[in-house]
């Protein structure tokens, strides 16, 4: 087989990879942390990496890595990598696809017959979208040294705690610290994956080079009004706390809507109380998540959606209170391996714009510890976590010979 059926088998593997033994669910794709489909996909992707030639290991946190040696054994390696767990009824290409890809890419220089000057890795993680325990990319973290971030007593739905979980996966947690790579080890990240938004797609790209992934806060703000009888409660004398959280929502979008083109304000979620037909909600409670490419940005934003609930809540005669649940910090790729991406994609006559990655991907993990850069694929729609999710073979190949470029233009810059 040519490099021409490569990638396109890289997107056919994606979907074998979507049912029965390696999924949880018989109708939908439902692969999670430590489970039985997790270890049968590892088996699987494990064989084909050994056909090309690699060795194969398994670290503490079921991290799956095949290497190929380059032409002086032990040597730093260029790591590729992503993902194989998946959120509930998920797509077959988020995550999987940038391993099948990377396989893809090593197949294709074993069956030429060519070595780099340096060792390929494939990473394959098994905790990105954290759908089984509360916690994401455990294996990322532990694999740059962010061990302290690593839980090991979160507990599942059915109470089992993640230490307990690879020890069942036949891992050892009390040798968590293992995971982590030595920085010398690593030369560079490069994850590819599906795009999950319809930016590449409204440009007519195929490809698309990540220039940062985006910075997120997540907010709660609880409004406390008054609550009171729907009927006998003149509207002039009310403190309606759902009616200041509607005001709210709509200051969130307009915010983000008259900000920069990455700033971006979601509320995903809305309770009222009492939540009676005929009662004047007292209490309502709002999530707000703001993200955007630089951390200035998603500041400004937050500093301004913050100044407008604060004002609208004063007009409103309404208390609240805003709560910052979660702080991620933006994660910029770099500059030069971003270039290496666009020079390799043009060598096939690939625009590959730039965009902002408004998901987090395992490569926030790496950004802080090796040279890290994405190389995002277009997706049907921008449709993603969901069912639906889908990808071209042809932008599959693509996708493949940029690789390869890539490895290229990387191998030309390294020292002798
Ligand atoms: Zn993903």
């Amino acid at each position: 087989m040519g490099v021409i059926g490569l990638g396109a088998r890289a997107e056919a593997r994606c979907r074998e990879l979507s049912r029965p033994p390696y999924s949880e669910d018989p109708n939908a794709l439902t692969r999670t942390y430590l489970t039985p489909p997790h270890r049968a996909a590892m088996d699987r992707i494990a064989g084909w990496m050994r056909e090309t030639g690699m060795s194969i290991r398994e670290d503490e946190a079921a991290t799956l890595v095949g290497r190929l040696e380059g032409t002086k054994p032990g040597s730093p390696a260029l790591v590729f990598g992503s993902h194989i767990d998946s959120v509930r009824d998920a797509g077959c290409y988020d995550g999987p696809l940038g391993v099948m890809l990377a396989l893809a890419c090593v197949e294709a220089i074993a069956a030429a017959g060519r070595r780099p000057p340096f060792a390929i890795e494939i990473v394959a993680f098994g905790d990105e979208e954290g759908s089984r325990f509360q916690t994401s990319m455990n294996a990322s973290r532990a694999f740059v040294g962010r061990l302290a971030e690593v839980k090991l007593d979160v507990r599942d739905r059915d109470g089992t705690t993640l230490a307990d979980a690879l020890t069942a996966f036949g891992r050892d947690p009390t040798r968590i610290a293992s995971v982590t790579r030595e920085r010398s080890s690593v030369l560079a990240f490069v994850e590819p994956h599906i795009e999950q938004g319809p930016v590449l797609e409204t440009a007519g790209a195929a490809l698309g080079v990540v220039t940062s992934i985006a910075g997120q806060w997540r907010l709660k703000v609880r409004f406390a009004g008054r609550a009171g009888h729907a009927g006998t409660t003149p509207m002039h004398l009310r403190a309606d706390a759902l009616a200041a959280a509607a005001e709210a929502v709509l200051a969130a979008e307009r915010i983000a809507t008259e900000g920069p083109a990455d700033l971006v304000a979601t509320v995903g979620q809305v309770a009222a109380k009492p939540g009676a037909p005929n009662v004047i909600p007292g209490h309502a409670e709002i999530t707000i998540d703001v993200r955007a490419g630089t951390d200035p940005v998603r500041d400004e934003g937050l500093r301004q959606i913050e100044a407008a609930i604060a004002e609208i809540a004063m007009q409103r005669g309404v208390k609240v209170e805003v709560e910052r649940v979660q702080n991620l910090p933006a994660a910029r790729m770099d500059a030069r391996l971003q270039g290496l991406l666009k020079r390799a994609a043009e060598k096939f006559g690939h625009a590959a714009p730039e965009l902002v990655s408004g998901a987090g991907h395992d490569a926030m993990m790496l950004a802080d510890f090796a040279p890290t850069a994405m190389l995002f694929i277009r997706c049907a729609g921008g449709i993603s976590h969901n069912p639906a999710e889908s990808v071209t073979p042809e932008d599959c190949e693509a996708a493949l010979g940029v690789l390869l470029a890539f490895v290229d233009v990387f191998a030309a810059e390294q020292p002798e």
